[in-house]
């Protein structure tokens, strides 16, 4: 059997506050399949975003190593594993983060374009990702032209333009209507399913987390499955 996409292994992280070590992940253990999907679900400050962070291989752990794909990571090189990050690791974040001056189909092929594709391969693909998301009529909107469910739907196209394994979502949702939630979430599901990527979603959302194939939580800086 393959490896999994994403295995967090005894996963320590703190932060030294005025000498007082605050302990946020306290061996977190975690293994996420292709193409399965899971909510985690948490209080403000119980250590989501520093969990996705070090999941991303954007912050080192202080202790426990994280596989991506079976691969170690911790005693890479900042070059390899920006490399490994840019192929293999979709972000998508509470606000989108899209590029201003640029249109929705740029801001798709613009990772593909850093990653070495051509031009014309990436305006292909961000053109069936924005057919497939039901936004190809905004192909040519910029960010500001946009509504914020459709501004999400391009940050996860964008998000998924390499083709990467993981997929990390940090309160996609957050800033959004209930309605345009629901719309932007099927959106990320269906991607998620057709692709078999494997997702995990910081969301405060309950109603969202229930329809994920796992629902986690962190207690204490660990990481726990809710049912
Ligand atoms: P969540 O995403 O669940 O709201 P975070 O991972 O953002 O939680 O933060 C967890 C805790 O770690 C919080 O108490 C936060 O203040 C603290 N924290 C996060 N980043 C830093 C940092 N760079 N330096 C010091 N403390 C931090």
């Amino acid at each position: 059997m393959s490896a999994p996409a994403l295995h967090l292994d005894k996963v320590e992280r703190r932060y030294d506050e005025a000498g007082s070590p605050l302990e946020i992940l306290r061996g977190v253990d975690l293994c996420l399949w292709a193409g399965q999907s899971a909510a985690l679900v948490a209080p403000s400050g119980a250590g989501k975003s520093t969990l996705l962070h070090i999941a991303g291989l954007l912050e080192k752990p202080n202790a426990g190593e994280v596989f991506i794909a079976g691969e170690a990571t911790v005693g890479m090189d900042d070059a390899t594993r920006t490399a490994l990050r840019r192929c293999e690791i979709g972000f998508v974040y509470q606000f989108h983060h899209l590029l201003p001056e640029f249109t929705a189909l740029e801001n798709i092929m613009l990772p593909q374009m850093i990653g070495g594709v051509s031009r014309r391969e990436a305006a292909d693909r961000a053109g069936q990702l924005l057919h497939y998301l039901g936004l190809s009529a905004r192909a040519k909107h910029r960010p500001t032209e946009l509504s914020g469910g459709e501004q999400q739907r391009v940050a996860i196209a964008r998000a998924v333009a390499n083709g990467p394994r993981l997929l990390l979502a940090d309160e996609p949702t957050g800033n959004l209507d209930p309605k345009t939630a629901d719309h932007v979430f099927d959106a990320l599901d269906s991607i998620v399913r057709a692709t078999g990527l494997a997702t995990l979603i910081a969301t405060h959302n309950m109603e969202l987390a229930s329809r994920m194939d796992r629902r986690l939580t962190l207690h204490d800086g660990h990481v726990v499955e809710l049912d």
